[in-house]
């Protein structure tokens, strides 16, 4: 499926590279092709020029046994004119003749018979005598066995006719390497055999053979010399070479389909092997466990998509490295070589071992890694193969458990110091009132008595209005501590700010701190309890004015505490208070919000702790950061208030009243 899929993807030319591939096996059979090819047109070439020499052999052949020829028919005639010259000193008949020396060797040679005519070609005598008798006439003169020719020679009035035998002529006037060679014939115009060497004229069985003919001449008027081979050369395709040839081109047919079948078998093979490893590489880099192979001495060999996504390096990057490795942690190279060193002579734990390794972009990850040795086709271990577990979730989850498991401890202690408080309060409650009671009668005392000495009225007034405060706020933290919720009410939050200015302004005042206000227009109300607001502001206040007094030196320009209201969004409030202290730090909100964490000799690390949880009781949210002016900046938000909300708020107390009086 893979390698269909594969398949599908490849490009055209790719495509085609493949199919040449798998043609290769082709390759053998049309080189030999080419090679018969070759052999074939040289072969034919060969036979061409083979062909062309036999005919022009021939053609010289047949013009020199014609010359031959002729050559013979002129010494014959030469002879029978010499007979001529003899011919008034011989007896006028038959035995006179036949004594002539000419003629003796004549006959011996190739005249069948020589005819003496007289001037009215009446015959005087006939050699051999068995021919026709004298005194008749040249008419009668037959022919004899076989085909005949005849020379004249004129003698005075009378002639000389001499009868030969062509084949004769032939016999003795064609060489005998020409007549083993060719089939040498006279034939007339007609194309009859005339005369042949052989004793049966093969004319019949000529045809298709090879022959030529030349005019014998006016010795022998209208004949022709024939001479055509003897042996009909085989085309030059039937020769041996070619019929090896041939041979050899079924072999290599044969040995090419052998070839196709096991390429065949070879691409097959090939094939499936493609898709295993196709199969190999899908599941590998589908794993979640990072793979990662080295040699003996810690080179990397391999690695699969999922260590290269938790390194953050690409295979190109990783293979062929040697150790340091650049996933090793800086700070701890020489533990983590030690390590490596030890795995490499095999001493890691079996049941693997933590790392902390980096990834490129700075993050750290914590690992699980199982070594096991790589062993190759011939059964050696030629390094080791590490499986690698991303445990940085597990870790993490580990450490929230912890810092869990820490924030219930200190929610327990916190849980104790809020009914210590809630006790303390309790206890507190009744001195206040106390004091508020005798600081009354003491006025009211005072003013029967008549006494006006305004100062001390006006610090028993401020005394009273002090105690009267710290019992509300006693009250409010108490019904905050015993979880009463807190009492919500519609609120002007830079009223309340300004309060907690006013109420501050014994500790802003000596320590030089100007106070900025930016305060948005048309500001709505906020629905929350005013008192406790009121201490989230002294608290972060106070905090900033701690901050700025803290530094050895006055800062240039003076300290200043900035508070800003607007409107974050449709149904929130923001309030923004900012200083140019210290800063924080990089410190966030939850750092500094973590109960009892404070930096302060004095400070017991509640205040922020305490500002959080009053602010998210009241559905807001607490952030802390940078602030322009190069200090802290402390900012909360609240929710708008609505009839809606006061609407749920009096139904929350409704249900809760009668939660309370269940019993
Ligand atoms: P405490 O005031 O008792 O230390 P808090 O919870 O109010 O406890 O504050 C916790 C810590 O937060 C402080 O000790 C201080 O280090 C830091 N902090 C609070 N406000 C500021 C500020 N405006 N500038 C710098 N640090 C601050």
């Amino acid at each position: 499926m893979l390698a269909t899929q594969n398949a599908a993807l490849a490009s055209p030319t790719q495509t085609r590279w493949a199919w040449l591939r798998r043609s290769l096996w082709l390759l053998p059979l049309l080189a030999s092709l080419l090679f018969v090819a070759g052999v074939l047109i040289w072969a034919w070439r060969s036979d061409s020029a083979e062909r062309e020499d036999r005919r022009a052999t021939l053609i010289a052949d047949a013009l020199s046994s014609e010359a031959q020829l002729r050559y013979q028919l002129q010494v014959e005639q030469a002879h029978l004119r010499e007979l001529a010259r003899q011919l008034p000193g011989l007896a006028r008949n038959a035995q006179g003749l036949a004594r002539s020396a000419e003629v003796v060797d004549g006959l011996r040679r190739l005249w069948l018979s020589v005819t003496w005519l007289d001037a009215n070609n009446r015959i005087v005598a006939h050699v051999p005598e068995q021919g026709p008798q004298a005194g008749a006439p040249m008419l009668d003169l037959p022919d004899g066995p076989g085909l005949s020719a005849h020379l004249t020679q004129a003698s005075g009035a009378d002639r000389l006719v001499l009868r030969y035998s062509p084949a004769l002529l032939l016999r003795r006037g064609i060489p005998w390497w020409l007549t083993r060679k060719y089939d040498v014939q006279l034939v007339d115009s007609n194309e009859q055999v005339i005369a042949s060497v052989d004793q049966a004229p093969l004319r019949t069985s000529s045809q298709g053979r090879e022959g030529y003919m030349v005019v014998v001449g006016d010795d022998m008027p209208g004949a022709y010399l024939e001479l055509s081979l003897r042996e009909v050369p085989s085309p030059f395709w039937r020769s041996l070479p070619l019929v090896l040839m041939a041979g050899f081109l079924g072999l290599m047919l044969v040995a090419t389909l052998l070839l196709r079948r096991q390429v065949a078998r070879i691409s097959r093979a090939e094939g499936a092997w493609r898709t295993e490893a196709a199969w190999r590489q899908a599941m590998e880099d589908s794993a979640l466990v990072g793979l990662r192979a080295r040699d003996a001495e810690g080179r990397i060999l391999y690695v699969n998509r999922t260590f290269c996504h938790m390194v953050g390096l690409t295979p190109g990057q990783l293979v062929g490295l040697a150790p340091p490795m650049p996933y090793w942690p800086p700070d701890a190279l020489d533990e983590v070589m030690l390590r490596h060193k030890r795995n490499l002579e095999g001493r890691a734990p079996r049941d693997g071992y933590e790392a902390l390794w980096c990834h490129q972009d700075g993050r750290r990850l914590n690992v699980m890694v199982f070594e096991s040795p790589l062993i190759d086709a011939q059964g050696q271990q030629t390094g080791w193969m590490g499986s690698i577990i991303d445990i940085t979730a597990r870790k993490q989850l580990e450490e929230r458990e912890r810092h869990r498991a820490e924030a219930m401890a200190q929610q327990s202690r916190l849980t104790t110091l809020g009914e210590v408080a809630s006790a303390l309060a309790h206890q507190l409650n009744q001195p206040l009132t106390v004091i508020m009671g005798y600081n009354a009668g003491l006025q009211r005392m005072l003013a029967d008595a008549g006494y006006d000495n305004q100062a001390v009225l006006h610090a028993l007034a401020q005394q009273g209005e002090q105690a009267a405060e710290a019992g509300r706020i006693v009250r409010r933290i108490r019904e905050f501590l015993t979880r009463r919720g807190p009492q919500r009410e519609a609120c002007d939050l830079v009223a309340v700010a300004q309060r907690a200015a006013t109420l501050l302004q014994r500790d802003l005042g000596p320590a030089g701190v100007q106070l900025q206000w930016q305060l948005g227009s048309s500001l709505p109300q906020v629905f929350a309890d005013p008192i406790l607001l009121e201490q989230v502001l002294i608290n972060l206040m106070r905090n900033a004015a701690d901050a700025m007094a803290g530094g050895a030196q006055p800062r240039e320009g003076g300290n200043t505490l900035r508070i800003t209201a607007q409107r974050s969004s449709e149904r929130f409030v923001r309030m923004d208070v900012e200083d140019n202290g210290p800063g924080l730090a990089g410190r966030t909100v939850e750092q500094l919000s973590a109960p009892f964490y404070s930096t302060k000799s004095d400070g017991m690390g509640m205040g922020l702790a305490i500002c959080r949880s009053i602010i998210e009781v009241h559905h807001g949210g607490m952030d802390a950061g940078r602030s322009s002016l190069g200090g802290a900046r402390f900012s909360f938000t609240l929710p708008v208030f609505d009839v809606q909300m006061q609407q749920a708020r009096l139904d929350d107390e409704d249900a809760q009243a009668l939660l309370e009086g269940a019993p």
